[in-house]
């Protein structure tokens, strides 16, 4: 090695990872750490709610890389060691072993961590979360048992268990206080599309309910819900969304606010301080906005990206957000941010579950999912990113190719 510098990334997820890795492509020879608190090698969540969960695959298949790769790129990758603070003034960054390593250049790529429920009962055991490839295990575990399950939540997680479980047998109810799942993001049109599915693979669905406590002697028996229901279950998995892992940057006073606030470049209010993935809240060019996204394909670019803005490239980051979903046989790819809309267009019809939607603002396209159709992400965010005025009636027939819809 030439360069005597020193690249610290704290949170060895997939941000993180790839971020080590493209400093290395990038031809940076200097010292790069890869710090993460957990006792894996950097690995993909995804499949922790799908495939893994229902055993259908390995840990072979999660992890970022191969073992070796590490050590072959001369990446130090301490596993199981947390980063307990963080020193600007003195570029430094101290591990929970007490151990202080100065840095030249510093990224974030702490992640989120599963938001808790404070309700009576919520400790008792068998209330899960599902985060990490442990908690998958464990998971994996009480599904091979079989029995019921209570879901709490109905966003991505929720429904991605609720499915899971389901394929593998168990009686599932999900409960959640939003009137169709999904409805956060999707809105009601396309959440009542979820609804349905589900509710065709046998999950009982308790929608417009709250949780108001878990009960059982040693373990969770049974769920009470705010309109009076007693559910009898063996086990409750709860996935009410997530929190940014963002202590470390606070107490270090970097601005913070739902996330780790950063620039276009990814670059926190501290030069040579950046941050990426789940935990940074950026600014993304395109929308004159902050936005902090929770979805694997931000890591997998933002850290790249990040690592890019490490050596100076100022590159601006303003990808469209993208992300997937698989629950039994419908797959789905949304591309896109909308806070609102005005209204959804269909292309092909939702009971098929072969489909395409579209979120329009006045008569522009902010947002495209496409449902068991496949190749068609490129020109949704096409569609976006030109910001025309589309024709509804056009964009909602299957026979015009979307590329037209575009101007050259
Ligand atoms: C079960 C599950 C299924 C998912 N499915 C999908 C999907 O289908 N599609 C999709 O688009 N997205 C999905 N996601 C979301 C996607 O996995 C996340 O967006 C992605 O993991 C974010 O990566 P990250 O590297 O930013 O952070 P994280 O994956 O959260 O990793 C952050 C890492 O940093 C470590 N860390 C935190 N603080 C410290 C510290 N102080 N010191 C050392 N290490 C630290 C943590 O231990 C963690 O390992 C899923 C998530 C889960 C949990």
């Amino acid at each position: 090695m030439t360069s005597d510098r020193t690249f610290v990334i704290v949170g060895a997820a997939l941000a993180g990872a790839k971020a080590a890795e493209t400093l290395r492509a990038e031809g940076f020879d200097g010292r790069v750490v890869l710090i993460g608190a957990e006792p894996e090698r950097p690995y993909e969540r995804p499949p922790l709610s799908k495939d893994y969960l229902r055993g259908e695959s390995g840990r072979d298949k999660v992890y970022v890389h191969e073992e070796d790769f590490y050590a072959s790129q001369e990446i130090e990758l301490l596993v199981g060691r947390t980063v307990t603070r963080l020193d600007t003034p003195a570029r430094r960054v101290t591990l929970d072993d007490g151990q202080a390593l100065g840095y030249d250049r510093l990224l974030l790529a702490t992640g989120a961590e599963p938001r808790r429920v404070s309700i009576p009962g919520a400790e008792l055991d068998g209330v899960h979360y599902l985060r990490t490839v442990g908690d998958s295990d464990v998971l994996r575990g009480r599904l091979d048992r079989g029995g019921s399950v209570v879901v709490v939540g109905a966003g991505w997680i929720g429904a991605e268990v609720a499915a899971s479980a389901r394929q593998r047998g168990l009686d599932v109810t999900l409960v959640a206080p939003e009137s169709v799942p999904l409805e956060r993001v999707l809105g009601a049109e396309l959440g009542a599309v979820y609804r349905d599915i589900h509710a065709d693979h046998g999950v009982q669905l308790l929608l417009g309910t709250d949780v108001e406590a878990f009960e059982g002697a040693a373990a969770v028996e049974r769920v009470r819900t705010s309109d009076g229901r007693v559910l009898e279950c063996d086990f409750v998995v709860v996935g009410v969304g997530v929190e940014p892992r963002s202590q470390l940057a606070t107490a270090a006073g970097l601005a913070v606010d739902d996330g780790i606030l950063v620039d276009e470049h990814l670059q926190t209010i501290v030069p040579g301080v950046f941050a990426a993935g789940d935990v940074a809240n950026a600014w993304h060019p395109f929308y004159g906005e902050r936005i902090r996204v929770e979805h694997w394909a931000n890591a997998l670019n933002q850290g790249p990206a990040a690592a890019r803005n490490m050596l100076d490239r100022r590159e601006r980051y303003d990808t469209i957000p993208y992300f997937f979903s698989d629950q039994y046989d419908v797959g789905m790819e949304y591309a896109g941010f909308a806070r609102e809309w005005d209204r959804v267009v269909f292309r092909g019809d939702p009971a098929t579950r072969e489909f395409m939607a579209f979120w329009l603002v006045g008569d522009r396209v902010v947002a495209g999912m496409n449902v068991n159709v496949w190749d068609v992400t490129d020109h949704i965010q096409r569609l976006i990113r030109a910001r025309v005025a589309v024709d509804a009636g056009r964009l909602a027939d299957p026979d015009i190719p979307l590329e037209t819809l575009v101007p050259e």
